[in-house]
C-alpha cells in the first residue's frame, strides 16, 4: 500500500453501480486501476474494472483480502455498513472519511450535522415508528414527507403525506422503522452543488445544477443554473460541510432554492452524484476524475465548464430509445450495461451540449 498513489496504483471502490463504473473509467484515464467490491453478480461496474470482488459487505474475510490488495478505499454509495468500513480502515486509507458516511447514512445524524453548522434545512420531527406518525404530523402540520432514517434512495424510503387522511397508510408503510417527518418545502426549484476537496484542504466547486425529479427520481439536470449569488451561497454550504468533516473526495449537496433566493439543504451525498454526470462532457475534468484524484492524493483539476449541458436520465423502458439518442447531434449517450430495463431503474443517461458564452463561465475555485 502506498499513498499518495503512484501512477498504476489500485483504487478500491465499494459499490458496483453506474457511479462505480464511471469511477473505474476515470481512474483508467489517469493510469490508475480499480478493484470494485460489490455483492451483486451483475454489477455494472465489474465490466469496466480490471479487478473485482463479488461478496457481501458483511464478509469479513473478503473485505480483508480486498483492503490488503488496494492502496486506498472509496465508495460509490452511502449504505456501506459502518463495520465494513472499520475493518477496511485498518488496512488502507478510506476516503471520504467515515464521519461523512455516518452523517449521510442516517437522516437524523445528517440533520444534526447541518444544525451544528447553522445550515438551513426543512422543519422536521423525529418519528420513532409508524404509530408515532400521527402525533408528529399534528405537531408539524401541513403536507409532509415521512422519510425512513436509513437506506433511502431514488425516493424509495419515503412516503408523501398530503393531509390527515394519509396518516393510516403512512403508519402502516413505516411499521416499526424509525423515520423523520419533514415539512414539504414549497421550493422554487431544486438544485445541487458538487464540490471536491483534496487531502490538502483545497476545494473546487462545479457550477450549480438545476434538477427536476419525477416520482422521487432525478430526471434532468441543467448546468449552469442560478445567479452568481446563489452559486456563492451553495458553494459556501458545501465548503463548510466538507471542512467540518475533514473531507477528501467529491460531495453532492442537494438543495431547495426558495422564492427570494434562500437555500435549504435537502440531502448530503458523500460521493459522486447523478446531478454531476454532465461534468463528463462539459468540463475538462469531471466529478469522477476529481474524486479519483482526491482519494489518490493527487492535485484536483479545475471545475471550469466549457459547454452548457442538459443531462437526462433514462429510467426503465426509456432506455429502449437508445438508437435515437445515438443519432442526436451534440448529445452524448451512456448505457450502464444493466440488461433488461426494470421500472424505476436508472439504465443510462444522455447529455446534450451547447456552446457556453465566456461571460457565463464563472470561476469556481477557492
Ligand atoms: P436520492 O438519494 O435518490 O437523492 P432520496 O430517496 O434519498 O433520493 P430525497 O433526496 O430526500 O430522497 O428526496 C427525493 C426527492 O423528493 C427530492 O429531490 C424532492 O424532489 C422530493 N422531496 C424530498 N423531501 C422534500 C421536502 N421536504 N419538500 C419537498 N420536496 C421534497
Ligand atoms: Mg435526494
Amino acid at each position: 500500500m502506498s499513498w499518495p498513489l503512484p501512477p498504476g496504483g489500485l483504487v478500491g471502490v465499494l459499490g458496483g453501480g453506474q457511479l462505480g463504473r464511471m469511477l473505474a473509467m476515470a481512474a483508467a484515464k489517469l493510469g490508475l486501476r480499480t478493484h470494485i467490491y460489490a455483492p451483486e453478480a451483475d454489477s455494472p461496474a465489474f465490466d469496466a474494472s480490471p479487478r473485482h470482488t463479488c461478496a457481501p459487505y458483511e464478509d469479513i474475510a473478503a473485505l480483508r483480502a480486498f483492503g490488503a490488495a488496494v492502496d486506498v478505499v472509496t465508495y460509490e454509495f452511502e449504505n456501506v455498513p459502518a463495520l465494513s468500513v472499520a475493518v477496511l480502515e485498518e488496512l488502507a486509507p478510506v476516503y471520504p472519511p467515515r464521519r461523512a458516511l455516518a452523517a449521510a447514512q442516517d437522516r437524523l445524524a445528517e440533520r444534526r450535522l447541518l444544525q451544528s453548522l447553522g445550515l438551513p434545512h426543512a422543519p422536521f420531527r423525529f418519528v420513532e415508528k409508524g404509530a408515532a406518525a400521527g402525533a408528529a404530523h399534528q405537531a408539524l402540520g401541513g403536507p409532509a414527507f415521512l422519510k425512513k432514517l436509513r437506506e433511502g434512495y431514488d425516493g424509495r424510503g419515503q412516503f408523501r403525506i398530503e393531509g390527515e387522511h394519509d396518516l393510516a397508510a403512512a403508519a402502516d408503510w413505516l411499521g416499526d422503522a424509525p423515520a423523520i417527518l419533514e415539512a414539504a418545502v414549497p421550493f422554487a426549484f431544486e438544485c445541487s452543488v458538487i464540490g471536491a476537496r483534496g487531502a490538502d484542504g483545497a476545494a473546487v466547486f462545479y457550477p450549480l445544477t438545476r434538477n427536476e425529479h419525477r416520482d422521487g427520481i432525478l430526471r434532468t439536470s441543467i448546468a449552469p443554473a442560478g445567479t452568481p449569488a446563489l452559486q456563492e451561497a451553495a458553494q459556501d454550504i458545501a465548503a463548510r460541510i466538507m471542512a467540518e468533516l475533514g473531507y477528501v473526495g467529491v460531495i453532492g449537496v442537494e438543495l431547495f432554492a426558495l422564492e427570494g433566493g434562500a437555500l435549504m439543504v435537502n440531502e448530503i451525498a458523500p460521493r459522486v452524484h447523478n446531478s454531476g454526470h454532465w461534468t463528463l462532457e462539459a468540463c475538462a475534468v469531471s466529478q469522477f476524475e476529481n474524486h479519483i484524484r482526491a482519494v489518490a492524493g493527487w492535485p484536483l483539476g479545475a471545475p471550469a465548464q466549457h459547454s452548457a449541458a442538459v443531462m437526462t436520465n433514462l429510467i426503465g423502458d426509456e432506455v429502449l430509445s437508445w438508437r435515437e439518442r445515438l443519432a442526436a447531434a451534440g448529445a452524448s449517450l451512456h448505457l450502464y450495461g444493466k440488461g433488461e430495463p426494470r421500472a424505476g431503474r436508472k439504465m443510462g443517461h444522455y447529455t446534450a451540449l451547447a456552446p457556453l458564452p465566456q461571460e457565463r463561465r464563472a470561476p469556481t475555485t477557492r
